[in-house]
């Protein structure tokens, strides 16, 4: 996903008006930026912003942010909202693994994880968005009645998901191995991995996990 050395991607975010420049200075007031008390709903790695852009312009009254790690990535999705009229969908760009520094206790409603990075590898495991080390950060600022709903095609990935949810204390519900063929594919908003691997044949994988 990851588009290297988009040339001047970061001055060009730098000065976006929809990208939160330094969105630790929101810690705890995110509903100041909204300038209203709506649920807050974020998706972590959100690519180049297809799902969450989509879902935004479907709920006005929601409040949505996009969080991305890549300058060059979310140059994609910025594209995209700059042909969007709405006022509740802004992006930051930013590690993850920070997420803390930037969200308050019951400060999020729901978290959207979709097709987020497998890290194969073991020993990258922590990296992984649905590792229990991510989960933890997550338990500290999502609402206590809030979830987590996740999308992969990536069967290892799902697998370990499946693993780490209870190990870190969550419940699991509505889980579906192939979800465009199950009871919960009403309303889904397809990202733009989604669309990929699907029309590939590859079956999408989908959980809910709450405490
Ligand atoms: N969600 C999109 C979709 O389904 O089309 C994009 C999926 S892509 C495989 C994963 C995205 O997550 C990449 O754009 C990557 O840069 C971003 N990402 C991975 N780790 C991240 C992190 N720790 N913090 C923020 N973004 C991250």
């Amino acid at each position: 996903m990851r588009l290297r050395n988009v040339p001047g991607s970061r001055e060009f975010i730098a000065a976006n008006e929809f990208v939160v420049q330094e969105p630790e200075s929101y810690k705890g007031r995110w509903h100041e930026l909204f300038g209203n008390n709506n649920p807050i709903h974020i998706e972590v790695g959100m690519g180049k912003g297809q799902f969450i852009t989509t879902l935004a312009k479907q709920n006005p009254d929601i409040n949505y942010i996009g969080i991305e790690k890549y300058s060059s990535v979310l140059i994609r999705a910025i594209e995209k909202r700059s042909q969007v009229e709405c006022s509740n969908l802004y992006f930051i760009r930013f590690d993850a693994e920070s997420i803390n520094d930037i969200f308050d206790t019951e400060e999020v409603d729901r978290i959207y994880l979709n097709f987020s990075d497998p890290w194969p590898k073991d020993r990258h495991a922590k990296r992984r968005l649905t590792s229990k080390e991510f989960l933890a950060r997550y338990d500290k600022f999502l609402k206590k009645d809030g979830y987590i709903a996740f999308k992969t095609d990536n069967r290892p990935l799902f697998d370990f998901s499946l693993e780490q949810a209870p190990e870190a204390g969550w419940t699991l519900r509505d889980v579906t191995f192939d979800l465009h063929h199950s009871e919960y594919n009403e309303g889904n908003v397809m990202t733009e991995y989604e669309e990929r691997f699907s029309s590939m044949g590859n079956p999408i994988h989908r959980l809910v996990a709450y405490r």
